[in-house]
């Protein structure tokens, strides 16, 4: 318990570097608590979904943020992720989820990977996740993130999401977590009969929340749902 007091703390990171841990594999009973009072924030904000309520209250989201961002871990607002994107709101996050309607067994992609945060909500509802990202820092940091390669069935890839994953099509449902100004084509391609795909749609002025569903003969229709600000879609990889 005397992890609390300033100078164990860092005696603690200490220990944890020399043993090849991370501070942010511990999960305190606060943070657990934090995380339930965050799961009625969402319910009281209009999240209904209990299986997605349920997935807030148990991926530690400080694992999924640095150091400094540390003591905001749990409030309801995206944060800095660093190559100038951020891990979105827990109420996007949860907004996505529950649009996307996943199924356990359901072959699920991301656009978007950034922090792995949104990656690891999914994972816990069961589905087999791909999850592509253009920037190889923070793809590299993932892979190198013990939490999530520990996830059973996620994968994760440098990628431009523009080109979806074809090797692995089609997906049931398909989440890009950063603005498009149009749906890219080869996503709607890459989308099972059936299936639904949620995206922030529009420019840096904000996004509306769109989700597509695809018919069993191919044709889609569309859903419009609140205004959004997420980071842009941008186009290769860097
Ligand atoms: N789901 C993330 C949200 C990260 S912000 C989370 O939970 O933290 C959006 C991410 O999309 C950024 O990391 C950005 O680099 C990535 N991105 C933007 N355009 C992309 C593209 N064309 N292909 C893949 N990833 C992209």
């Amino acid at each position: 318990m005397y992890l609390f007091t300033r100078n164990t703390l860092v005696n603690w990171n200490i220990f944890c570097a020399t043993a090849g841990m991370v501070k942010a594999d511990i999960d305190t009973e606060k943070q657990q608590r934090l995380r339930t009072r965050l799961m009625d924030t969402l319910r009281s904000k209009g999240i209904q979904d209990t299986q997605v309520l349920n997935a807030i209250a148990k991926v530690p989201r400080h694992f999924f943020v640095g150091e400094e961002q540390q003591p905001y871990a749990y409030e309801d607002k995206p944060l800095p992720i660093g190559e100038g994107q951020t891990i979105s709101q827990p109420y996007t996050v949860a907004y996505q989820t529950e649009l996307l309607q996943v199924q356990p067994g359901q072959k699920v992609l991301e656009i978007g990977t950034g922090s792995g945060y949104q990656s690891a909500i999914l994972a816990s509802l069961g589905v087999h996740l791909y999850s592509l990202e253009r920037q190889r820092k923070l793809f590299e940091k993932n892979e190198s993130f013990a939490y999530l390669q520990s996830l059973p069935d996620v994968h994760f890839y440098y990628a431009d999401g523009h080109h979806g994953l074809a090797e692995e099509a089609p997906f049931d449902r398909i989440l890009l977590t950063a603005a498009a100004r149009i749906i890219p084509g080869n996503l709607l391609e890459q989308l099972a009969p059936m299936g639904l795909l949620v995206a922030p749609v529009g420019g840096t002025e904000g996004q509306q929340m769109v989700r597509m569903h695809k018919s069993p003969d191919g044709s889609i229709q569309e859903e419009l749902f609140d205004l959004f600000y997420f980071v842009p879609m941008l186009p290769g990889t860097q």
